[in-house]
């Protein structure tokens, strides 16, 4: 075993024992009693319902986790890396097309042997806990669609990035850097109107009070919008949810239409206050500012590694390729991307508490934006207390009475 496989090996393990931990930690908060903020809110057996949903996930995320782990030493140590390539390679097509197909069928075997795990998911343990409205032909219809849509996308992108280091030479880095960039902010701009409504129906929000409460806080702080959308979230699950999506003319804010019938006027436009905070503090563009930095990042690490001898090694392959190399890069470059995630989490949690900041010093109404916030987490069986360890790896919005307690702090000073 070489210093890249043992890199490799170690940091699946590690990763896989670090969330063991988190899990472990976070399970141990659980308490009976119900937080002082929440009581008269949270009627106790729901509260009880909700530590029994996260034990559940907890313990279904192990089990997912370990067979992921599993599975990837398995094929690794069995040899399934080179005995797929000798495979791919036995039709003598070009290596544009073995490359597609070498991927393809790696990412085709995944998606298969994770389906029983989304269907017990969705079918039995969301079921379970009342959430789950997905039936079975719009499950199937999704992964249909789902399908179709990363042959379509994923296709162009991965033969663009193959062609580039297969000939482009010592520049093909930024050239894919460039061109991976265009082609995201592109698919990025027409997703709103092209993609998202192949899986979900959005229409306009009917004219009355919540809608013009809306748009006249919209222009009271000179964020131009024409129109709200509402999505049939209710389709596949009772959770609720908003968000704001895409940029120049195609951007959208999205209620769900669970959202509107659990909330008061109000409270949803605190929570649109909230989503609009997100871009008008700048929130969107730097993210997206980070993701292409990142990329840059990634792409000329990638160049330095994707035909060294030590790579290919590792994982027993004869025969150098771009195809294998990118894949194998990718795990390499796992540990790295572990430490940027926790960086992005934390700038993520940061960024919430300033979009919630925003949204009660517009509004001048923090009780709407605490209410809504305890109305959500009842709704959607969130945990109260975390363990901190677990949220520093995992959260993307800081514990629910953190964000509490930092607008009651707002709308005292
Ligand atoms: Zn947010």
């Amino acid at each position: 075993m070489n210093l890249i496989a043992f890199i490799i090996l170690f940091a699946i393990i590690f990763d896989l024992l670090l969330n063991g931990i988190a899990d472990y930690l976070n399970l141990k908060m659980l308490r009976n009693d119900l937080p002082e903020a929440f009581r008269g809110i949270y009627d106790p057996k729901r509260y009880s319902q909700a530590q029994r949903y996260l034990k559940t996930n907890t313990r279904f995320g192990w089990i997912t986790g370990s067979f992921n782990v599993a599975l990837i030493l398995f094929f690794w140590f069995g040899g399934g890396f080179p005995l797929l390539d000798e495979w791919v390679r036995s039709f003598n097509y070009g290596p544009l097309v073995t490359g597609l197909a070498y991927m393809g069928i790696l990412i085709l075997v995944k998606s298969i042997l994770s389906l029983p795990f989304s269907i017990y998911a969705t079918f039995v343990i969301e079921e379970r806990f009342g959430f789950n409205q997905t039936t079975w032909s719009t499950f199937i219809l999704d992964l249909a669609k789902g399908l179709l849509l990363a042959i379509l996308l994923g296709t162009p992108l991965l033969a663009g990035v193959l062609w580039f280091f297969e000939y482009a030479g010592t520049n093909a880095w930024w050239y894919c850097w460039i061109g991976v960039t265009l082609y995201m902010l592109a698919v990025q701009f027409v997703a709103p109107t092209w993609i998202m409504p192949i899986f979900n129906k959005f229409e306009p929000l009917d004219e009355g009070d919540l809608k013009s409460a809306i748009l006249s806080y919209a222009k009271s702080i000179n964020f131009p919008i024409q129109n709200v959308y509402v999505m049939d979230g209710s389709r596949r699950s009772s959770k609720s949810n908003a968000f704001f999506t895409g940029f120049g003319k195609h951007r959208r804010i999205v209620l769900f239409d669970t959202l509107i019938k659990q909330h008061t006027t109000g409270e949803l436009l605190a929570v649109l206050a909230h989503e609009m905070g997100h871009y008008k503090k700048k929130h969107i563009l730097q993210s997206i500012s980070l993701g292409i930095l990142q990329m840059g990042i990634m792409l000329f690490l990638l160049s330095l590694f994707i035909s060294y001898q030590g790579l290919f090694d590792a994982f027993y392959m004869p025969q150098k390729s771009v195809y294998a190399g990118l894949i194998f890069f990718g795990m390499l470059y796992s540990p790295l991307g572990f430490f940027i995630g926790i960086f992005m989490q934390m700038l993520s949690r940061k960024n919430e508490t300033a979009a919630d900041r925003f949204s009660v010093q517009t509004t001048r109404d923090p009780k709407s934006m605490v209410d809504a916030l305890k109305k959500l987490s009842v709704n959607n069986l969130s945990n109260l207390l975390p363990h901190p360890f677990y949220v520093f790896l995992n959260y993307s919005h800081p514990p629910v009475l953190q964000r509490i307690q930092a607008i009651q702090g707002v709308s005292k000073s």
